[in-house]
């Protein structure tokens, strides 16, 4: 992508109302735009992230034998009523009339749905087991929407449904998802710890948030500092192997980590040794929820099980912040130059700048070298604007491609480019006849490293 016809508003200052750094950067970036009080735009960079971001989830929801399907934002009233939920739910929900004056919502989450629709085409216990998602837009109107993206009443999620015939497989159902849901946060440079959670009014049995560490989180957060240590995106996982995945979750679960509103102060003191423990912030990306048959039983879901008899359904819901999640990476990872991209969610692979629009040679460099990245599959944002050296420099770190190739007329003489490692600073020269080899090793390895 040329910047020259990109469309990327970059702003000199943070605008006064982001109050928190993943704010400002996203606003400085031109990454998104407020519509209205919690409503944003998504522009081209931003959407780019968000895209990302939705392609990760994905790809691990597929190993974990998840099935993509999108259903519709706007939802009848009446299918709320069955499960109760459509009074519980108070000014939250954003309730809509249409002009035959039948009474719909806008979606704040889709248990019911899912649940009818599972309940009108599967018949037979031999139709289970099902885990169904989507990544659709949410509405819910929140008290105080703020932080831009982090706590929105547009947001995006992507939000999963489990089906099982028995209290076990439901379980191992909640299992997988643990675990996929481990490995989705760790593959977008995230070590989001796992913590045992109160249902709140999505309801069910058990329950875990998943939360990032940031001085700026919502939630006070108590854990043990053996969280740290843990290798987290280096093991494999064989989602057919129930006991390998239940040993996942039982070393998870087994270490002390509790948000405030179900922190045992006593139970933290007696398992967790003093200079383990530790109290900080954080920021819910993501929560699972086993419910049994909460769901299927007011909604009349059953199959026939193997002896003919009608059974309820077990079933689980398994959400993530998808557009909280660009934020909160942003609030993990950056310096006071700008964002700092773990290299699977970057907007681009890497950054090329030319140091003289309009210099023939320099032009030509840059210009086959745009061309090579391009031809060996990488994503590269080509700063060919005419804009001063310390300009170009400045907006490739705010918006914090990992890494950063600058070519200029000096250079071009010698046959280098310089490369420069965004998260270290780290600057190397390397020959440019080489440059489209040496940095499509370097993009896919940090990429497999974050
Ligand atoms: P919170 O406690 O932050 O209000 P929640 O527990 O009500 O969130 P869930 O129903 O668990 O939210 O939704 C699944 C995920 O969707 C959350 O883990 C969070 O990452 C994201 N999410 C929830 N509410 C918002 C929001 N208002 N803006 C952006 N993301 C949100
Ligand atoms: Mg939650």
């Amino acid at each position: 992508m040329r910047l020259s016809k990109f469309f990327m508003p970059i702003l000199r200052e943070a605008p006064r109302e982001a109050e928190i750094v993943s704010h400002q950067l996203m606003l400085r970036c031109g990454m998104i735009r407020q519509e209205t009080g919690g409503i944003y735009s998504w522009l081209p960079l931003g959407f780019r992230v968000l895209t990302r971001i939705m392609n990760i989830v994905r790809a691990e929801q597929a190993r974990a034998g998840a099935l993509e399907m999108l259903m519709p934002t706007i939802q009848p009233a009446d299918l709320w009523r069955q499960s109760g939920r459509y009074d519980d739910y108070g000014k939250e929900m954003l309730r809509i009339t249409d002009r035959r004056d039948n009474e719909l919502l806008y979606g704040p989450t889709n248990e019911e749905m899912i649940t009818s629709i599972v309940k009108s085409s599967v018949q037979s216990y031999k139709d289970l087991p099902l885990n169904l998602y989507h990544i659709q837009w949410k509405f819910r109107d929140e008290i105080r929407p703020r932080f831009g993206v982090m706590r929105g009443r547009e947001f995006l999620m992507k939000d999963g449904y489990s089906f099982d015939l028995t209290e076990e497989a439901g379980r191992e159902a909640y299992n997988r998802m643990f675990v996929a849901y481990l490995r989705t946060f760790a593959a977008m440079g995230l070590k989001a710890i796992p913590m045992r959670a109160e249902t709140g009014p999505i309801g069910g049995n058990e329950s875990h948030e998943f939360l990032i560490l940031a001085e700026t989180g919502e939630s006070e957060v108590f854990f043990d500092r053996a969280f740290h240590d843990k290798d987290w995106s280096g093991f494999d996982i064989d989602y057919d192997d129930a006991a390998a995945v239940a040993r996942v979750v039982e070393e998870f679960t087994s270490m002390y980590a509790a948000t405030e509103d179900i922190h045992d102060p006593a139970r933290f003191e007696e398992q967790v040794p003093p200079e383990r423990r530790v109290q900080g912030r954080g920021i819910e990306v993501g929560q699972i929820f086993f419910f049994g048959t909460k769901y299927s039983r007011p909604m009349h879901c059953t199959v026939q099980g193997p002896d003919g008899k009608e059974v309820y359904l077990q079933s689980g819901s398994y959400g993530i912040g998808v557009s909280r999640l660009v934020a909160g990476i942003i609030e993990s990872s950056h310096d006071e130059a700008g964002i700092i991209w773990p290299a699977p969610v970057a907007p681009f692979d890497l950054g090329l700048i030319n140091l003289r629009q309009g210099d023939a040679a320099t032009d030509a460099a840059c210009e086959r070298l745009y061309g090579e990245l391009a031809n060996a599959g990488l994503e590269v944002l080509y700063d060919d604007r005419p804009d001063r050296a310390g300009e170009k420099f400045t907006r490739m770190d705010l918006i914090g491609l990992p890494w950063q190739v600058i070519i200029g007329p000096r250079g071009v003489k010698s046959g280098v480019a310089e490369l420069k490692n965004r998260a270290s600073g780290e600057k190397t020269d390397i020959p440019l006849d080489a440059a489209a080899a040496i940095l499509a090793e370097k993009c896919t390895t940090t990429a497999a490293h974050a």
